[in-house]
């Protein structure tokens, strides 16, 4: 279990790069550090490895604080973007490294290291070097590295950057089921949304040092707390939408919505739609967006429509060849919304 309290990070130059960061991540969990760039991700997780010093608050690892140990001390086991195999060392001396580190007799780091390294089918790789690995197998001698000294956590920062999008894929599914295997609590930093979702128990969403949204992938997409989450999250950004609320009704892109309970004239209202909860009309009803087919994206089993009404664009998900062509009047049929008042989740 690692838990942070209050935890800030003020760089010399002034940069808060953590502001009061409260957490706890469960035993064996897989949790994903994810925001743009400059949000603190990085920071957060060095500051965890020790390799950064708090400013101010609490770090402890399984009910150890830790905030004032040298990370040699900590117990984890780090893999970050560029992985840092050494070129000099066989895939054997390289998983051992840490174990030989650790005064482990040669003998029984040797062994260790062709354990781990079956796990992670490296066993034919074992006299290489890494010049002679590809991207992916080179990742696998890293992580193989961090397994084979059992530590309490492992701190991932964007391990799979450096790989091919298709190997990225394959190294993702990989991760997932090792974790699962070795059921240890690991945190993970990444930029890459998909990634998060695909991988994590719960997601982090950061933004400025501050988390904004913790919760399961699930929770995440489907209720993103704020609309800095809602734009974040998703292979197709949220349609956002400026709304206004009269009478019992809310006006947003030329269509008349039933409102939520809840809401005053002044509030400062956001309509929310995932471009794949929407249907395409090409009959007008007034509980749609009307506009015009102006651009077609191919998704492959889908396409992406930008329908272009007054003042804004929607883009919605269609099966791929449902779209009308391009230059068509159609409306866009919300299923499932969310309302953001003050840019925060209404929940009437
Ligand atoms: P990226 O995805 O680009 O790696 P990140 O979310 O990991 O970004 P951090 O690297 O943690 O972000 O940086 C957080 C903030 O702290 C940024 O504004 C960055 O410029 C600043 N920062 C990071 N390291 C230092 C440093 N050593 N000295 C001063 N400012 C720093």
């Amino acid at each position: 279990m690692i838990s942070l309290h209050d935890l800030t990070k003020i760089f010399p130059g002034g940069v808060r790069a953590l502001d009061g960061i409260d957490l706890t991540v469960a035993d064996g969990e897989f949790f994903a550090l994810l925001g743009p760039s400059g949000c603190g991700k990085t920071t957060l997780l060095r500051t965890i490895a020790g390799l950064e010093t708090p400013t101010s608050g609490k770090i402890s690892i399984n009910d150890t604080d830790v905030t004032a140990l040298p990370p040699g001390n900590r117990d984890l086991a780090m893999v970050f973007q560029d992985y840092a195999i050494f070129p000099h060392m066989d895939v054997t001396t390289n998983i051992a490294y840490p174990l030989r580190i650790k005064k482990v007799p040669r003998a029984q780091r040797t062994a260790k290291a062709a354990e781990v390294a079956a796990r992670l089918s490296l066993t034919e790789l074992l006299h290489r070097r890494p010049a002679e690995l590809s991207g992916g197998q080179q990742q696998r001698v890293a992580l193989a590295r961090a397994i084979a000294c059992h530590p309490a956590a492992f701190l991932f920062d964007e391990p799979l950057s450096n790989l091919d999008a298709r190997l990225r894929l394959e190294a993702r599914t990989f991760l997932k089921r090792l974790q699962r295997e070795l059921a240890v609590t690991t945190v993970f930093v990444t930029h890459d949304q998909a990634e998060a979702l695909a991988l994590a128990d719960r997601i982090a969403v950061m933004s400025h040092g501050r988390m904004v949204q913790v919760g399961t992938p699930t929770e995440i997409f489907h209720r993103p707390a704020t609309t800095f989450v809602a734009s974040f999250i998703g292979s197709t950004p949220m349609n956002l939408l400026p709304a206004r609320l009269a009478g019992a009704a809310l006006h947003v892109a030329g269509a008349t919505l039933p409102a939520p309970a809840g809401l005053t004239p002044a509030d400062h209202l956001t309509y929310g739609v995932r471009p794949e909860y929407m249907d395409l009309s090409l009959t007008e009803r007034p509980d749609a967006f009307p506009g015009v087919i102006s651009v077609l994206e191919n998704l492959g089993t889908h396409t992406l429509v930008t329908l272009e009404t007054p003042g804004t664009l929607i883009q919605l998900v269609v099966p791929e060849g449902d779209e009308p062509p391009i230059g068509t009047p159609a409306w866009a049929v919300p299923r499932r919304a969310l309302i953001y008042r003050d840019q925060t989740l209404h929940t009437p």
